[in-house]
């Protein structure tokens, strides 16, 4: 008899956002707008941490200007995706996994493959989630 784990009930939305957290403001956490690094912490809603930016008064949070933000879905089943991606799956096998209609599971790789050629973010992630693979 086979158990049947899925990785999405492993990993929490609370580990996305750190590791998230963790590869983004490598350099410290900075205004999206103006690029200054004083700001200050603006609270916490579920996991995701929200900032102001002293200089230019801008609020963003973790996800500001990223391909996870302003959308409806969990920030785990993004990088889940990501990290689907990285093991070859289809669409169709990734939506399985992620309890997702195919739809949504093309529009997010298509979403994601276009931004990994753009952005750091995504980048790093990939690679952190290689590692998480070959261990
Ligand atoms: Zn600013």
């Amino acid at each position: 008899m086979m158990f049947e784990v899925k990785i999405q009930d492993i990993v929490s939305e609370d580990y996305c956002f750190e590791k998230v957290r963790e590869l983004r403001w490598t350099n410290g956490v900075h205004c999206p707008a103006c690029n200054s690094h004083n700001v200050k912490k603006d609270g916490m809603r579920t996991s995701r941490q929200y900032y102001q930016c002293r200089e230019c008064n801008k609020k963003f949070d973790d996800l500001t200007d990223t391909v996870f933000s302003n959308s409806k879905l969990p920030l785990k089943t993004w990088i889940l995706c990501l990290y689907f991606m990285g093991l070859n799956l289809s669409n169709v096998q990734i939506a399985k996994e992620l309890d997702i209609n195919v739809k949504t599971a093309h529009y997010m790789t298509e979403k994601l493959r276009g931004e990994i050629s753009e952005k750091k973010l995504i980048y790093s992630l990939m690679e952190r989630l290689n590692v998480m693979k070959s261990t």
